[in-house]
């Protein structure tokens, strides 16, 4: 099974991702990490494409096309990957569908995690990340969970472009490119809507159900 999470930054994307790798083995395919890893191991890419995400803007369609292009066609991620922040426009959506049918798979559940702009900036202003193992915290209401963690407890940083200004500018960039997604998939009998504001383990039983029926 291929799934899609999308839906605005701050949504808890990554969060359901991480734990679907876990329960089902999937492989999630973050383009943001991606493109950070590009940018710290000071690439090409990653020189050209650092300014842009740190004020908040899209990267190139090419780029992020040949990043899930080089995950897609390996055998070992086959019908198990999970996007993460792809695709985010409809050309990006229809590039997905045609390099998944020429690698003779396809996407079995589309989820849209939905969050209004006032909690995504509440969420995304206290967002801490763990640079270990990659899991993302609320540095005020996981208090009690960051501190049990013997690796995140030490190692938790700040992501650059999760700064006040920035988050507003990419939820404005989100709702302007990416929302008429919407419009493209909310008719897929594949398309699942949840309330990003439920508690991390409600979204998540929600996609579990899913995946299960
Ligand atoms: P994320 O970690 O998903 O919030 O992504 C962080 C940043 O990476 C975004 O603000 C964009 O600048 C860039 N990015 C991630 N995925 C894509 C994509 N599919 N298309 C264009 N830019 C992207």
């Amino acid at each position: 099974m291929n799934i899609i999470l999308f839906g605005p930054p701050g949504a808890g994307k990554g969060t359901q991702a991480h734990f679907l790798v876990k329960k089902f083995n999937y492989f999630q395919l973050s383009t943001g990490d991606l493109l950070r890893n590009e940018i710290e191991n000071k690439t090409i890419i990653g020189n050209q494409i650092s300014e842009l995400i740190g004020r908040g803007e899209m990267v190139t369609d090419d780029i992020v096309d040949n990043l899930i292009l080089n995950v897609v066609k390996d055998e070992k991620y086959k019908n198990k990957i999970i996007f993460d922040g792809y695709p985010r426009n409809i050309y990006q959506a229809k590039n997905l569908n045609k390099i998944l049918d020429e690698n003779q798979q396809e996407i079995n559940l589309i989820v849209f995690l939905n969050l209004k702009r006032d909690d995504v900036i509440k969420r995304i202003e206290n967002r801490v990340t763990c640079t270990k193992c990659n899991k993302t915290f609320n540095k005020v209401m996981d208090n009690e969970e960051i501190s049990k963690s013997s690796c995140c407890s030490k190692n938790l940083i700040k992501r650059t472009d999760d700064k006040s200004e920035t988050i507003i500018k990419r939820y404005d960039t989100y709702m302007h490119i990416t929302k008429p997604m919407l419009d493209y998939y909310s008719s897929n009998s594949n398309f699942k809507e949840v309330d990003g504001s439920l508690k991390i383990s409600q979204i998540s039983s929600k996609i579990e159900d899913f995946i299960r029926s």
